[in-house]
């Protein structure tokens, strides 16, 4: 099929539902929790929106609204400069970032019975192995999505898991992210949580393993993804194209999937 034929497949069995797009974003709103940070470290902004008119004196034919918010709120995109390894990546903040990149097809890992377990559930490279030995191997330049099931905690205390010692929530530890950037070539980490680390990731060697060795290596982070119980293991693609911020270290997005249902 010629290149022109395939995209006018595309729209057409998109029109049809044949294949469906599912969206994989959260909505944003002042009550959607960001990340707490130890209070030595300054602090990140949520979302606000501060309404200018709404079809009233001040406005009488449109609704608008001022919107500002930490570029890592709600559901978000980490690039490659968000971390101190990745400082030197070219063309590694959101601007500069080639828009191919934001395309690419799902492997999603389904740990969804360790995590309602076990809070603290720490992947490891070994998992990573098991779960391909019974789904099949990660395809090249894949978003590896992390399936906890936190998505459904959203609204929730539960959903930050925050205790004294900080949050208490899945993520990888450093040979889970190794394998999957070596070994793999992932694009990108995916997870339902706020961060694409462990709530306790400090403790890790690097501390903050995925944060470390993703934007080190030039890979991306999807944060606060929901709806990936509607994905397949295999074959969805995902688009998820960030605000272009000069110089921007991540930003909100729409993040959706096509998944061929028929
Ligand atoms: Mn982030």
């Amino acid at each position: 099929m010629s290149s022109a034929a395939t995209l006018e497949n595309l729209v057409s069995q998109i029109a049809s539902n044949a294949i469906e797009v599912v969206d994989l974003t959260n909505t944003l709103s002042p009550d959607f929790p960001v990340l707490t940070l130890p209070e030595e470290f300054a602090q990140c902004a949520p979302f606000k929106r501060d309404v200018i008119s709404h079809y009233d004196d001040k406005g009488p034919m449109w609704s608008w609204a001022n919107i500002s918010m930490n570029e890592h709120t709600g559901t978000h995109f980490d690039a490659p400069v968000h971390w101190v390894t990745g400082k030197d990546v070219p063309d590694g903040s959101v601007d500069t970032l080639p828009a191919s990149d934001f395309v690419g097809p799902a492997a999603v890992m389904d740990f969804t019975a360790e995590c309602a377990a076990d809070p603290d559930f720490v992947l490891t490279a070994q998992h990573i192995r098991d779960w391909e030995a019974g789904n099949g191997q990660i395809p090249p330049q894949s978003w590896v999505l992390f399936h906890t099931g936190w998505a459904a905690r959203v609204g929730t205390d539960a959903y930050t898991n925050m205790r004294e010692d900080g949050a208490h929530t899945p993520g990888p530890d450093p040979s889970a992210i190794e394998f999957l950037v070596n070994e793999r070539d992932c694009r990108g980490f995916g997870v339902e949580t706020i961060g694409t680390d462990a709530g306790q990731g400090h403790v890790f060697d690097p501390p903050y393993p995925a944060h470390n060795i993703l934007h080190g290596n030039g890979r991306y982070g999807l944060q606060c993804l929901r709806n990936l119980d509607k994905l397949p293991t295999f074959g969805a693609v995902v688009v998820a194209s960030p605000l272009k911020i000069e110089d921007g270290s991540g930003s909100p997005l729409r993040v959706i999937a096509l998944v061929a249902r028929s």
